[in-house]
């Protein structure tokens, strides 16, 4: 079940006064309209009722998929009662769901990528560790300003599969207006080590929180 609340808000561009509605909770395996929109950002988006531009509330919610038994939480912060709270949800891991806390947008789609492709979410992060390691000592040749202060977005996008290549596509930046993409592939895992990247049993074992 999604659950939707309302709020009574003024438009930011008009300012009139009227009733919003948003999703603290989704569940895409029972509305799976909603989860284009959680991909769009565009899940709380609606027009306002006087000058009909689009009004979008940014809020936290929880992402539920019962077929993937994954609960992904949107939350900024995070304090520890709410955490606490999550053993309410005992219930669910007993059921061997993952649950992610995750702080940010581009995060929480970058969930739902990895577990659409059926990866560890654990294996993929120690990719990304490797990778922006790589990323960032190549464009400190490159870059003449203080790179202390560059921040490197990377994100996974798709597992891509063919006949003679399996690799992992990621996109980086350091500015969004450039937006570059790099690969990882799978030749350079043992067996052992592409195993694990499948493995999403594993995760289910442990409250990972
Ligand atoms: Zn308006």
């Amino acid at each position: 079940m999604s659950l939707q609340n309302q709020i009574v808000q003024n438009c930011p561009h008009c300012q009139h006064s009227q009733e919003l509605f948003f999703y603290k909770s989704v569940n895409i395996t029972v509305d799976p309209s909603l989860k284009q929109l959680v991909l769009d950002g565009k899940l709380n988006a609606q027009l306002c009722s006087n000058c009909e531009k689009e009004i979008n509330i940014v809020t936290d919610f929880l992402y539920h998929n019962m077929e993937q038994r994954i609960m992904l939480h949107l939350k900024e912060n995070v304090d520890t009662d709410e955490l606490n709270d999550f053993e309410r949800f005992q219930d669910f891991k007993d059921r061997g769901y993952i649950y992610r806390h995750v702080q940010t947008y581009p995060e929480l789609i970058e969930k739902i990528k990895i577990f659409d492709a059926g990866l560890n979410d654990l294996v993929v992060d120690s990719i990304k560790a490797e990778l922006s390691e790589i990323l960032m000592s190549s464009l400190q040749e490159v870059i003449t300003e203080d790179t202390e202060e560059l921040e490197l977005n990377l994100f996974f996008d798709t597992y891509e599969k063919s006949l003679f290549k399996k690799r992992l596509l990621f996109v980086f930046f350091l500015h969004p207006s450039q937006m570059m993409q790099t690969s990882f592939s799978l030749k350079s895992f043992d067996k052992t080590k592409r195993k694990e990247l499948f493995n999403l049993e594993a995760l289910r074992m442990q409250s990972h929180v």
